[in-house]
């Protein structure tokens, strides 16, 4: 329940002085709907006024002149502004107004008159002229003109001047709140209290305290995190007391890994372990397996579904794309099937009576596990004890859907893959509620790939030498450019480039692209898969996690234009089998500071979680493969990527916070309780993973 204290600032802003109805939706849109969400809306500049003449006023400075009014020209013709003109010793000053309705001007302004007046100066031909003044007054009250001015973010229906009235009133409503950080730790970041922090926030003097570095800036920053870290970590908690089936090691589990053609990696051992703990904990699994691609996450989720048919129970497994969920089935079907588990494959291509028999194999319980895509959540589909639902590729699905496929169940366990690897920081703000098994270990053996950045000067020997090895049986992909984030023009330069390529090159070669149906895609995947095509050419869409062993190289045209984690992914296609693989990223020359450094990233590492830190880092975030339908946070004040080092102390403090005092009873914990309550994150916000 929200402590009273907390009321004067869950009231609506309609309470404050000024909103009236009129402006409301502006002020809600801009800010919120509480007065709370305009204590959080920071000033987004400030503005320093000079003195200045006629003479040596400086075009798109903010400035101040005393002048004298000299005449009032009305509007000639409709839409023509209203001018004043006045002078100084020096010149000529012109105040301009749009839609200028009676004669209050020239009443409020009459010829002769000494003005103070401030705004932003503008040119117009040879004259000096300010649109609207911001201020417009007689000498004896140019004291009311402030040096310094805080500027906040304005829309059409509020101006900044209003903003900053409702600001301070808001601010008048803040109460003084029980300090919940650690003392010492606030001592050590010399960080004021809360109040006198907001105080600061709204009150710059100087550039410097507008930005994301100032003192007080930062400890809002912190507090806002540390709420959401605790909001997060109390819906894991809450998580964990769903009570699902005990799912144990099994026999069939243990036949499966003994019949691997492979040791498992020491990470596979460490998440399956601890997927293991949860599916035997009686409680629910909320885990999300993190690996980069080739990692080796599906023989993870295989021992886990063994795990499930060999307690009584049954599993499913659930994949973005037709192709993925068949290539999974066609994969670990038969290593079920040897340890005596009935697997099914169900896809939008079952119908009549095969689907028939397998939606009655399902509810009877007599198949165990399903693979399947988004078929696997329909209403018709019904299991007869559905325990553990995995989801494949978890970013393409989303939370109601994975949500619908554990519906299924009561008590279902989910495990979540993702194949890209997010930075840590990220992992805390998106997925902070789950428990994260990271697979940061690749399968032994693996080569390097080989990587060169090329200009596509060079384009000819490129194509002449893959002639060479294609026609010597390898495979490659052919990644053409994002052209312009549309998948149309990417289109055309695919189409293009497929022509090109089927003149220089003596092989088959396939296209597939963005807004082709699906089942297209898959034949085409297909038939690259199975080898009667030597290459395909591509937009960005080439499925994520498809897995073609014999396809050794990998040609991406305009390098520059990707992101960084996006050429991992895409590199990641190649260098699954036992040849050497190769990666071309071709650039078009003189590359820019940033494409460089990505291309020299790439070309140094292939380590998925480092480069995702880097991608992020070089981004600004936000913007990372596969995560921008997600999306970040709604955060206020703070930045995860300015303040990341804050955002990792305030995981830890709130881990921390709860472990010694899970309720929140002692001092600090109801001082944290008010700081939650303050920012009041909604477990069931839509952005929150299932
Ligand atoms: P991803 O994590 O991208 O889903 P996969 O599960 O598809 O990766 O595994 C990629 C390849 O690595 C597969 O061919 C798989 O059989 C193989 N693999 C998985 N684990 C190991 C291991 N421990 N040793 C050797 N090869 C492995
Ligand atoms: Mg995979």
């Amino acid at each position: 329940m929200r402590p009273e204290i907390l009321f004067p600032l869950f009231a609506p802003v309609s309470t404050l002085k000024g909103v009236g109805p009129k402006l409301l939706p502006a002020v809600e849109k801009l800010a919120g709907p509480l007065v709370r969400d305009l204590l959080f809306l920071a000033p987004s500049n400030l503005v320093f006024r000079t003195q200045s003449d006629a003479v040596s006023a400086r075009e798109g400075e903010v400035q101040t002149f005393a002048v004298t009014i000299g005449q009032h020209l009305r509007p000639h013709k409709i839409g023509a502004p209203y001018k004043i003109r006045c002078f100084d010793q020096t010149g000529f000053i012109n105040l301009i107004y749009f839609k200028v309705f009676g004669d209050h001007l020239e009443k409020a302004h009459p010829v002769g008159a000494a003005r103070v007046v401030s705004g932003k100066v503008e040119r117009f031909g040879n004259e000096v002229q300010i649109a609207h003044p911001d201020w417009i007054v007689p000498p004896e009250q140019a004291g009311d003109i402030p040096e310094v001015e805080t500027v906040y973010p304005a829309s059409a229906g509020v101006t900044s001047r209003q903003v900053r009235r409702f600001v301070l009133n808001a601010l008048e409503k803040a109460p003084d709140l029980t300090e919940w950080q650690d003392p010492a730790f606030r001592q050590r970041q010399r960080w004021p209290g809360w109040r006198e922090s907001l105080e600061a926030l709204h009150a710059p003097q100087t550039q410097a305290d507008l930005s994301l570095d100032a003192l007080p800036r930062r400890r809002l920053a912190y507090d806002e995190f540390l709420a959401h870290q605790l909001a997060l970590c109390r819906r894991k908690s809450s998580r964990r007391a769903e009570a699902a089936p005990v799912l144990k090691l099994g026999a069939a589990s243990a036949a499966i890994d003994a019949a691997l053609p492979f040791e498992l990696t020491g990470a596979q051992r460490r998440a399956i372990g601890e997927i293991r703990a949860d599916m035997a904990s009686g409680y629910a699994m909320a885990r999300l397996l993190q690996g980069d691609v080739g990692a080796g996450k599906t023989v993870v989720g295989v021992l886990a579904l063994a795990d499930a048919a060999s307690s009584g129970f049954q599993g499913a497994l659930m994949a973005p794309t037709e192709i993925l969920a068949r290539q999974h089935y066609e994969r670990i079907g038969p290593m079920l099937q040897a340890a005596g588990i009935n697997a099914v494959l169900l896809t939008g291509r079952d119908k009549g009576a095969g689907r028939a028999e397998k939606l009655r194999g399902l509810a009877s319980g007599a198949v165990q596990v399903a693979f399947g895509t988004h078929a696997l959540f329909q209403d018709e589909v019904r299991f007869k004890n559905l325990a553990l639902a995995i989801v494949d590729e978890q970013h393409r699905f989303g939370v109601a859907q994975r949500k619908q496929l554990q519906d299924k169940g009561q008590g279902v366990h989910l495990l979540s893959m993702s194949a890209t690897p997010i930075p840590r920081t990220l992992e805390l703000t998106q997925y902070g509620d789950l428990d994260v098994s990271r697979l940061d270990e690749k399968p032994p053996g693996r080569k390097p790939i080989a990587t060169r950045a090329v200009p596509t000067a060079r384009l000819s020997e490129i194509t002449a030498r893959l002639d060479a090895a294609l026609k010597s049986g390898a495979q490659a992909y052919w990644i053409c450019p994002l052209v312009a984030e549309s998948e149309v023009s990417d289109l055309a330069a695919a189409e293009a480039r497929v022509v090109d390529l089927r003149q220089r090159l003596g092989v088959p070669i396939g296209l597939v692209h963005g807004q082709m149906p699906a089942a297209e895609k898959d034949a085409v995947m297909a038939d690259f898969a199975d080898g009667r095509l030597g290459a395909i050419v591509a937009t960005t869409v080439v499925e994520v996690g498809v897995d073609v062993p014999n396809a050794t190289i990998m040609v991406i045209e305009h390098a520059e234009r990707f992101g960084l984690a996006q050429l991992h992914q895409l590199r990641g296609r190649v260098g699954r089998g036992s040849g050497e693989s190769s990666c071309i990223l071709l650039y078009d020359a003189p590359l820019s500071e940033s494409a460089r450094i990505r291309l020299d990233v790439l070309r140094q590492t292939d380590d998925g979680f480092l480069i995702a830190e880097e991608d992020w880092r070089l981004r600004g975030g936000g913007d990372l493969l596969g995560l921008k339908q997600s999306g970040l946070p709604d955060y206020k004040l703070a930045d995860p990527i300015a303040h990341r080092e804050l955002l990792l102390a305030a995981a830890d403090d709130a881990r921390l916070i709860l472990a010694r005092d899970p309720e929140l009873t002692s001092p600090r914990g109801q001082a944290v309780r008010v700081l939650t309550e303050l920012y009041d994150w909604k477990p069931d916000r839509p952005d929150a993973p299932a």
